[in-house]
């Protein structure tokens, strides 16, 4: 595979994380990409000297996409508005699908836990970069190189914060290890592709999930007391397609049948707005996970009054690599085509009313309590039965957070990341924003202070 971002060969690097002060526990205002670093763990490895090249927020950052597109799957997304790809990426097939005998543990049914132990047990791969959790915090990342079974098991579960996972890379390397699988999120893949070339792996399998809004502990934590009346016995949380969060907790908690069910409008906006999603998270356009062979999420699948966890996910095969991964989880997988609602009440307005709302949130001027419970029940029963489903939710939710990471991004990167905010930021986000500005609704609210 040839790379436009040529990497720096390890050998060649005279940059030691060690000398930069650069290791997990660094605060993120030290790393290059400072306030805007997702610590995604390239900068905690020697590969740091790559960091101007290969950082999702240094230079031209996430607008690099098209680039790595295609040199990863030997083709650029189709970026033409009536074309899904232009917003779920390079695709070959798409579908949902559910896991039939799900291991403890795994966050949705464990599909991305399966593939990794079938390419383990099957010799595929040696080693399994992955997120297990600290042992005296649940909810907080611990990236590993998975070897064993066991180890693959400790990762299932999603662990809603920053995670250095490519600072698994230096093991890898010390470990002699050439055949990998990685899984992780869009900033992370970035990076990795970028330096792909440099690692010498023989065969490297990327296994995507989709990601936005991440923060770090602390920010989780703030969200978790502000949305559940149990904050501490949180294991999981999804913001489900009836337009309410679902907060799974540890068995025996003293929620009933351990769910909770919060609609999003009762959420306090303004105390969440900031202190919650990380900088990145709100410059980030790579929900779904472009770079990866296979992306496996829940956000285009419609809410089917189960408990949340028991929901199937969406499969994105994106080239062979992805395709060879599913293959070896097939016997497990019970596959169904994908559903796609366009409601009564279209996503172009809900989109608009989102990114308002939100905008006014961002500076302190949504409202400072969440909507009485009664009337949040309500809103979201009417969405839930009139507005988008399935594929369309998932267009909304894009285009909505790729609108405002838009506002965020040319509020803060102009002239400090790079020379032109615009230039972080992919095409196929560029014909979103463009889309929804044709009355310079978008410019009026850049104007807003
Ligand atoms: Fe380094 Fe990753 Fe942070 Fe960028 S996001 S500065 S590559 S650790
Ligand atoms: Fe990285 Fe984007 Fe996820 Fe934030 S939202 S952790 S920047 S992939």
């Amino acid at each position: 595979r040839r790379h436009p971002c040529r990497a720096v060969p390890a050998s060649s690097s005279s940059t030691s994380p060690s000398a930069r002060g650069m290791k997990p526990g660094t605060p993120r205002q030290l790393y290059p990409a400072k306030e805007h670093c997702s610590r995604c763990g390239l900068c905690d490895t020697k590969h740091i000297a790559s960091v101007k090249e290969a950082c999702a927020f240094l230079g031209e950052g996430m607008g690099r996409m098209g680039a790595l597109e295609e040199v990863v799957h030997g083709r650029r997304r189709n970026e033409s508005a009536e074309n899904d790809e232009a917003m779920f990426g390079v695709t070959q097939d798409i579908f949902y699908a559910t896991n039939t005998r799900p291991q403890a543990g795994v966050q949705w049914t464990g599909i991305v836990t399966e593939m990794a132990l079938r390419a383990l047990e099957e010799g595929v791969v040696e080693g399994v970069i992955c997120t297990s959790a600290e042992e005296n915090d649940r909810l907080a990342a611990k990236p590993i190189l998975a070897t064993t079974r066991d180890e693959v098991l400790s990762s299932g579960g999603v662990k809603p914060c920053y995670s250095p996972t490519l600072s698994v890379l230096e093991e890898v390397e010390a470990r002699g290890l050439k055949r990998i699988m990685f899984i992780g999120v869009g900033c992370q893949v970035q990076a990795l592709r970028s330096i792909e070339s440099a690692l010498g792996l023989e065969k490297l399998y990327v296994v995507g999930t989709n990601c936005t809004d991440n923060g770090d502990r602390e920010g989780l934590d703030k969200f978790l007391k502000a949305a559940s009346s149990s904050p501490e016995t949180v294991v999981g949380y999804e913001f489900m397609q009836d337009y309410r969060v679902h907060l799974k907790h540890t068995k025996g908690s003293t929620i009933e049948n351990d769910y909770e069910e919060v609609p999003y409008f009762c959420l306090p906006s303004n105390h969440l707005a900031h202190g919650v999603i990380g900088e990145p998270c709100r410059s980030c356009f790579d929900y779904t996970n472009g770079l990866a062979d296979v992306v496996v999420g829940y956000m285009a699948v419609p809410w089917r009054r189960m408990e949340m966890t028991k929901h199937a996910t969406y499969v994105t095969v994106r080239n062979d690599r992805g395709r060879e991964m599913v293959d070896l989880v097939r016997d497990r997988l019970s596959r169904e085509r994908v559903e796609d609602h366009r409601g009564i009440i279209g996503r172009e307005g809900l989109v608009v009313q989102t990114v308002e709302a939100d905008d006014l949130a961002y500076f302190g001027r949504g409202p400072d309590q969440g909507a009485p419970r009664f009337v949040g029940e309500l809103i979201a029963t009417l969405l839930e039965f009139l507005g988008p489903r399935g594929m369309e939710f998932a267009r909304y939710s894009i285009e909505y957070h790729y609108i405002r990471n838009y506002l965020h991004t040319m509020r803060t990167f102009d002239g400090v990341k790079t020379k032109d905010a615009s230039q972080h930021i992919p095409s196929y986000a560029k014909a979103i924003v463009e889309k929804y500005n044709k009355a310079g609704d978008v410019d009026k609210l850049l104007k807003v202070e």
